[in-house]
Formats: C-alpha cells, sequence, structure tokens
C-alpha cells in the first residue's frame, strides 16, 4: 500500500530558528510555492491519482487560491500547523492555540472540517503525546506526525485518547532509520536502491514537498551550508524518479483509507 502525501509549505518555511521569525521575513521572500504545487497537481492529474496534501495554516492565508485549486480538483485537504514549529519545541497551549488557527484558515478556504494532522518534522514523540489529546479534542481522527523504525510497529495503528481514537498513518523509515519514502532522503538514494526499499515493505507513507521539484530552490543564509546543499539536491530529477512508483497502484490517499479499514487489514495479511 502506497499512501500519498504532500506538505504544502515553501521552500523558507523549514529555516532555522523559525520560532523567532515566524511571518516577519516570509512575506518578503521570493515565493514559488503555487508554480511548484501546480507542477503536482499536473503530475497527479495525468496519473489520474488523488493524494492527502497537509497545508500550513499560513499558506492557507496567503495563497487562498492555491489551496482552492487542490480541493477542487478532489484531493485531501489535511492540517500542517500554522507555523510550521516542530512540536517537540513548544507548550501544550501554544501547540492547541496553532492547530485551532491551522484548521481555521483551512476551513475559510474549503468549508469544510479538517480532520487529519501532521506535525511538522513527523515531531509527534513519545515526550509529547499529550498532543494526541489535543488533537482529538479538536475534531483530529486520523495523524501522520509519528516516525518509527521498521520491525516493532510497520502498519497504521490505533492511539487512544479520552475523546476518541486516533488513527495513526506513521513513517516508517528502514530498520537503520533511514526515511526513505520521500524528501531529501529519497531525493538522495539512488533509483536501485529506492526500488529495492520499496518492493520491500508493503506499507508506505509516501511524503514530499513543493522544494522537492524544484531545481531553482533560492539559495538562502537562513539556512545551515547543509540545507542549502539538501535543498538543491537532484530537485530536477524527484518527478521523473517519483511516476513509476506511483504507476505502481494502488495508490491511496488517508482519507480512503479511513474509509476502508479493510485495505489496511488486507495489506498486512
Ligand atoms: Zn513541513
Amino acid at each position: 500500500m502506497n499512501i500519498l502525501t504532500f506538505d504544502i509549505e515553501d521552500w523558507f518555511h523549514t529555516h532555522k530558528d523559525r520560532q523567532y521569525y515566524s511571518g516577519h521575513i516570509w512575506k518578503e521572500l521570493p515565493s514559488r510555492i503555487e508554480y511548484n504545487t501546480d507542477r503536482i497537481l499536473s503530475m497527479l492529474e495525468e496519473l489520474d491519482i488523488k493524494a492527502t496534501f497537509f497545508v500550513l495554516g499560513w499558506v492557507a492565508e496567503h495563497h487562498p487560491k492555491l489551496v482552492k485549486r487542490i480541493y477542487n480538483k478532489g484531493h485531501e485537504i489535511a492540517a500542517h500547523s500554522y507555523w510550521h514549529h516542530n512540536a517537540t519545541l513548544i507548550k501544550p497551549e501554544d501547540f492547541q492555540k496553532d492547530l485551532i488557527r491551522c484548521v481555521a484558515r483551512l476551513g475559510d478556504v474549503t468549508g469544510e472540517p479538517v480532520k487529519i494532522y501532521r506535525a511538522p518534522g513527523f515531531s509527534l514523540r513519545i515526550k509529547n503525546q499529550w498532543a494526541f489529546e489535543i488533537l482529538a479534542s479538536n475534531g483530529i481522527i486520523a495523524d501522520s506526525s509519528v516516525q518509527i523504525r521498521k520491525g516493532k510497529i510497520n502498519s497504521p495503528f490505533i492511539i487512544k485518547t479520552e475523546e476518541q481514537e486516533i488513527v495513526e498513518f506513521p513513517l516508517i523509515t528502514t530498520s537503520f532509520g533511514l526515511p526513505y519514502t520521500g524528501g531529501g532522503y529519497f531525493r538522495a538514494i539512488p533509483p536501485k536502491l529506492i526500488s529495492h526499499f520499496f518492493n520491500n515493505d508493503n506499507y508506505k507513507l509516501l511524503y514530499f514537498h513543493p522544494r522537492d521539484v524544484d531545481k531553482d530552490n533560492p539559495y538562502s543564509n537562513l539556512f545551515s551550508l547543509f540545507r542549502n546543499w539538501l535543498n538543491k539536491l537532484n530537485t530536477g530529477k524527484c518527478i521523473d524518479k517519483l511516476v513509476p512508483i506511483l504507476k505502481q497502484k494502488p495508490v491511496y490517499t488517508i482519507g480512503q483509507v479511513l474509509k476502508d479499514k479493510q485495505l489496511i487489514l488486507t495489506d498486512n495479511a
């Protein structure tokens, strides 16, 4: 089972110490998100595939027409926080405020409640598991914020909270911790090795960003040298590398799997 997801954030949303700069400087930077997300939408249209789009509340506020385009093409709109803060670095009350602001901005665009969430950087862990109570009490029924090494768990699982159950769609890495199914790691690993990993695992959560397909990602002193290098690495080849994997259907959205839990059971049989 391939579950296809995109985190809709601009190239500058991952910069270091963003908790101090946030939107003060973002508005001044050249935006690349509309051009690159539209290229992703065209690719999906050609392949006749739907995906789950985790959208920043900040993006919904500043690029509402883009989010509307994603929605109108029949893709699933999910929340990726408002400010893109790492959830291990913020207090529960700030996490809740950020979540409420994000789902409100997404709801402004789609007119629908948001039910699926992903924390920036897959940053929900044991130490901030309080976040699941906050998610559940704000209407979230599925989450995709946990990163786990292959072996212990290899599929979606249930997290019990006081309010309701949340279905967790974890990012499963290789047994030695490589999150090969998306982002810079997918771009960095040679195609043969990527095929080997993909063929060896049943459940795979694919995660990409508009910057992954942008060969013209700007250089910025907001980033470390490593981040600047990673932002450029094989971005011109990413779509060509991804398309053959997506052609090996089935590819699902998170919502499709939630509707038909049999899919999970069948996949693990
Ligand atoms: Zn993100």
